[in-house]
This record gives C-alpha cells, structure tokens and sequence, in this order.
C-alpha cells in the first residue's frame, strides 16, 4: 500500500503487501499507528437492530460492521437499505444532520432543488421501499419532451410513443430524502450523523472511518458516497480528471399562467447554455438554466420578478407569464471522470464516482444505478462472506463501467456542441436535430437509454 493510499483493487488478493495487519492512517496528515484504532466513545454509535458488532481491541472499542458508507446523500441513502437487504450489516455517516423533515412538508412552500428520477431509478427505489410512499401531489410525470436547437431544430419525445407511463417523475429532494431516510432508519441501517469523516485507516481485512470527533467505525468494505469532493476517493489515491464546463446551472420554481400539461422543455441556447423546465404539480414549472458564468451571476442577482420575467422570455412564454415561489441558487458545473470505481475494500458510488453536466437531468440516476448494481453483486455473493473481496469489487466496476462512460460521453458531447460558436456546427448541430426527429427508431434509442 502506498503512503497515498490503498491501491486499487486486482483480482490477486485483497491484501496489500508486507503490512501484516498493521493499521496506517491515510490521508489529512495523521500520523501512522500500529496500535490499532484509537479509543472511541460509542455511545450514539451503536447500531440500530443490532447491525454492528463492538470489539475491544488492546483497550479501546471500535464497532465493527460489513459495510460503512460515507455519505448520506441520496445516493448514500439508496444504497444503505438495498445492503441490508441482502443481508450486511451497514453504517452510515454524514457531516450533516440526518433528519426526517416534515413529509409531505408542511405548508405550501416547494424545495429549490427537484430531480427528474427515471423510470429506471424508480424502479430501484420502489425496491427498497422508498417510492410508494411519496405523496402523489409532490410528484410530476414527464409525459412530453421537446427539445429546441439554437436555430429552431426540435427532437420531441412522448412517453405514451415509447409505452411509458412518463419519460421521468419530477420529485422534490427533501420529499425524497425524507423517504429515504424514512427507509433506512426501518431497515436498521445505523446512522452516525451529524459526523464528520476526518480520516480512514487501512488493515488488509478492513478499512476504519475516524471522524472529527474521535468516533470510528471499522468495516470490510468502505463506501465513498461523500460527493464530487470525496474524502474518502481521496484517501483510498483515486484522483479524478475534472474539467470546468465554464457554466453555472441556475435553479428556480415557478407559478405559470397557462397549464404545461406534463410537457417538459429543453432549448440550447447560442450562447451555450441550456435552459430546461420541467413539469410540476399543478401549475408550476422548475427551472434549470446551465448558463455561462457570468449570465449565472446576474441571473442569481436579479430580484425575483426580474428573474421571472427573463425566464419566461427566454422560454418564449410557453407556459405564459411566471412568477418565483422559491430563492434562486446556482451549482458550478464540472465533468468529473476517475480512472476508477474501486481500491482496496474501497467502492464509490454517485458523486463521488462520476460528475456529468446536468443537461440530461442524469447524474442522480447515475447514482442509483451505482446503488442498485453495488447491491446486486453484493446480493449474489454466494459462498463468498467478505463483501469488499477484490472479485466482487471488479464485479461491480466491471458493470458500471460502460453506463457511466455512456453518459459521461453523452453530456459532455451535447454540452460541447450546444457551446461551440462556429456558424458550420451550428448548422450540423440543429440539422442533427432535425434529423433525428425524422427518425423515430432513433429517437426511440435515444430516450430508452435515458429511462434507465
Ligand atoms: C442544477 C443541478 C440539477 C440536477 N438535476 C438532476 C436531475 O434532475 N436528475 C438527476 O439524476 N441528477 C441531477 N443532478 C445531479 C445530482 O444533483 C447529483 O448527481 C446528486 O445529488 C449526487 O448525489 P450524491 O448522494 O452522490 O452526492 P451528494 O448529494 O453530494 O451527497 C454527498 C453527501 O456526503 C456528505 N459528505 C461530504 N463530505 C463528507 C465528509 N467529509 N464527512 C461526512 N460526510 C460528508 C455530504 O454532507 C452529503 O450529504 C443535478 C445537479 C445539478 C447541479
């Protein structure tokens, strides 16, 4: 194992050489022990359902469990319930509060940010149990798509042509990350939050989180569900290639004077940025404008009738006039790629494994299909009992491999594309368009691998 962390995960052997069972803390300028895990208090860190195991090892205990995620994102959160379900003990731990809010939540007032969820990912949430009890008046159907060029090319897609029921379903984070966190907590999943993960140490057979406050948690397998800055990729020597798409993606929900009856819209723009609405409940649209940084700035700082106003202009007032029911806020937009998924007892999922532009409304799927897939292996594992064995980690990379770059390509080709000025592209990339709107196999192709 290298002093910048474990290395990635071959098929030859889960243990790194000559360490013998020695601890070493990785990362953040700890120093290395041989001692083993320094003592912790576990009191607010027991296990719920009697997931975890305590030890004593020399003294100190430390609570032991199969899997530990870092991370209780939506990802972290899908992927925590699917494992105990096939029959692993798992904790999970997040910098921040995790905490059912009011669900449905109380009073009219919507979340800024929303996801669509594809048909796909719901499918996975409805098999841990985390979809069937969303309010239904909190979720929006897809059930059109139209998609603008910049020189007025369209490409439509309909959920009823494809046999669907909707292309995606609008859901409101905090209205799924209740559900989730709903899930978790019944399925036994023990929660250590708010914790900040400081540090992880390495022994062949294990990997140990050390957070802020001195609590540790020793798993066989470490999850790194922490996000585009993973703490935990960055300790097992995982560096990502990232590269800036120079764009920020503003959000927004609005009031809209005429129905959008369950039309989604998407224009490129000639300046390179994409704005997107998607249908909610009732009369109300959300609004994702990946524009360049500096429109972004002043779109964030316009008071929100201004906003409301430029929004609708710029979506040639399909919808009518708007108004903002929500603040605005704005993401930095990046591609992030790893050469890989996997290390030493190490796996990443969502963020923390892949960051796409926002424009096919993808990068949380992506996510779930990391979940579903991580779950699936770890479900099959037959007679193997270590859940971060090296076979079952390259299982699990091995299938992952192919959607993610699929999708990374995708994103990063249409948003490089849409951004290029040159008036020949321009003209190839509307008559794509239109072409492809001709082609209904195409098209079909097309918008069944988004249903993923
Ligand atoms: C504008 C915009 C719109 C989008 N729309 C869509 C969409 O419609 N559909 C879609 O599929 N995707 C969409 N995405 C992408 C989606 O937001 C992300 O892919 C998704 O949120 C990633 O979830 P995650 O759980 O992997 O990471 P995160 O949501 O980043 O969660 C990471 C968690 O790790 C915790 N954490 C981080 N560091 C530490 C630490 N050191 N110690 C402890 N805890 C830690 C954090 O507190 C957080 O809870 C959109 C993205 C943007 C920017």
């Amino acid at each position: 194992m290298s002093a910048a962390g474990p290395p990635a995960v071959d098929n030859e052997g889960a243990r790194p050489p000559g360490e013998g069972g020695a601890e070493r803390r990785i990362g953040w300028g700890h120093t290395v022990s041989a001692a083993g895990p320094r003592a912790v208090d576990n009191e607010g860190a027991r296990p719920l359902g009697g997931g975890g195991a305590e030890r004593r090892i020399g003294g100190p205990s430390v609570t032991d469990y199969d899997v530990a995620i870092a991370g209780a994102g939506l990802v972290g959160l899908s992927v925590a319930p699917a494992l105990v379900r096939a029959g692993l003990s798992v904790a999970l731990i997040d910098r921040a509060d995790v905490r059912m809010p009011d669900s449905p939540p109380a009073g009219e007032g919507w979340d800024t940010r929303m996801y669509a969820i594809s048909p796909g990912s719901a499918a996975f949430l409805e098999s841990i149990g985390a979809w069937r009890g969303l309010p239904a008046d909190r979720i929006a159907a897809v059930e059109t798509m139209r998609v603008e060029g910049d020189t007025g090319a369209l490409l439509s897609f309909s959920a009823y042509e494809l046999g669907e029921r909707a292309l995606a379903w609008i859901v409101e984070e905090r209205t799924l990350r209740a559900e989730l966190v709903r899930v978790a907590k019944a399925a036994g999943v023990a929660i250590h939050a708010p914790y900040a993960l400081d540090a992880l140490t390495w022994t062949p057979d294990a990997g140990t989180l050390h957070c802020a406050d001195g609590t540790a948690l020793t798993a066989r397998l470490i999850i790194g569900a922490d996000g585009l800055r993973s703490r935990v990729r960055e300790a097992a020597g995982i560096a990502p290639v990232t590269r800036s798409y120079g764009q920020t993606a503003v959000v927004a929900n609005f009031n809209c004077e005429h129905p959008h009856r369950g039309r989604a819209w998407q224009w490129f723009l000639d300046d390179g940025g994409v704005l997107a609405w998607l249908p909610l409940p009732g009369r109300r649209v959300s609004m994702v404008w990946s524009a360049p940084d500096r429109e972004a700035r002043e779109l964030l700082a316009l008071p929100p009738e201004d906003l409301a106003a430029r929004v609708a202009s710029c979506g040639r007032r399909a919808v009518g006039a708007l108004e903002s029911i929500t603040p605005s806020a704005g993401f930095p937009l990046q591609l992030q790629k790893v050469p890989t998924m996997i290390a030493h007892r190490v796996a990443l999922v969502g963020d923390a494994a892949h960051g796409v532009h926002p424009l096919a409304g993808q990068g949380v799927n992506l996510g779930f299909g990391d979940a579903e897939a991580l779950a699936a292996v770890l479900r099959g594992r037959g007679p193997l009992t270590d859940p971060g064995a090296p076979l079952l980690l390259e299982r699990f990379a091995r299938r992952r491999a192919a959607p993610v770059l699929a999708m990374q390509t995708v994103t990063d080709t249409l948003a490089r594309l849409f951004g290029a000025t040159s008036p020949w592209i321009r003209a190839a990339r509307n008559f794509g368009m239109t072409v492809l709107d001709g082609l209904p196999p195409a098209r079909r192709f097309l918008a069944h691998s988004a249903l993923r």
